[in-house]
């Protein structure tokens, strides 16, 4: 079953039209990459699945509930590619702000954030706080927030961004157990490389066009990801 489906969707900034006629199918429980150049038009799309953008034809619907619909919202959380927190929260305050944010409180969320900060390798860093971490611990402690919220579906965007060599790899292990685990990773991501490694299935978004999609093995083939990207993007 697909858990995101988008049907025809179309957005235009000013004259240009920046997502034309996009349908999208993802999968349950699977590591989906939307890839694609430079402005293709991939944080875009993502808005309007999160109804920050509103399309001006098409629709959107997760878990089968219109994007426009908040119940669709309930069961997915959302890391954005740049993102803050207030300065003078601790690593643990940012991890309370997501447990409430998804209705996760007292004991459990104590247990969680424990949990959690363990499994994202910065338990070390629980009490210090957002303005003195660096960027691989802020992107370590945004993917961490996610993970405490146990949605269903987890939307990423440059999820690798930041990241040294073993961050990187630290999180492609958690993909994949997230994924083993059932939940949905929606990857927004230029880093074909990693997205190789752990994507089940992709699409490439090129000017506004859904150019390909499918099971990423059968969509490259022979070819690598990096290869078949190019010839795609490149017609
Ligand atoms: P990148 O990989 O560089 O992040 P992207 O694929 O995510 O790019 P978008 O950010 O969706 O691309 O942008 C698609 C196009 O829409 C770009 O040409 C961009 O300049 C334009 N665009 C995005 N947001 C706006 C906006 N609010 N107003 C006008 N144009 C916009």
């Amino acid at each position: 079953m697909n858990i995101i489906q988008s049907q025809g969707v179309t957005k235009l900034y000013g004259r240009k039209k920046v997502l034309d006629r996009v349908d999208l199918c993802v999968e349950r429980g699977k590591i989906f990459a939307l890839l694609g150049p430079n402005g293709a038009g991939k944080t875009t799309l993502v808005k309007i699945m999160l109804d920050l953008v509103r399309p001006d034809s098409g629709s959107v619907s997760i878990a089968g509930v219109d994007s426009r619909n908040r119940l669709c919202r309930s069961n997915l959380a959302y890391m954005p590619e740049k993102f803050a927190f207030f300065p003078y929260y601790t690593a643990a305050n940012v991890m309370s702000f997501y447990g409430r944010m998804h209705g996760i409180r007292g004991a459990e969320l104590h247990n969680r954030t424990a949990e959690v900060l363990e499994r994202l390798d910065i338990a070390a860093i629980s009490r210090q706080r957002v303005r003195t971490l660096s960027k691989g611990q802020m992107q370590r402690l945004g993917i961490a927030g996610l993970v405490l919220s146990g949605a269903d579906l987890m939307i990423f965007d440059e999820p690798f961004s930041g990241l040294d060599p073993i961050g990187i790899r630290d999180i492609k292990k958690l993909f994949l157990e997230l994924r083993d685990e059932g939940k949905t990773i929606f990857i927004n991501s230029h880093i074909l490389s990693e997205v190789e490694q752990v994507g089940d299935q992709i699409a490439i978004l090129h000017e506004g066009v859904c150019l390909a999609q499918g099971p990423l093995n059968e969509l490259k083939g022979e070819n690598n990801l990096e290869d078949f990207f190019y010839n795609t993007v490149k017609g």
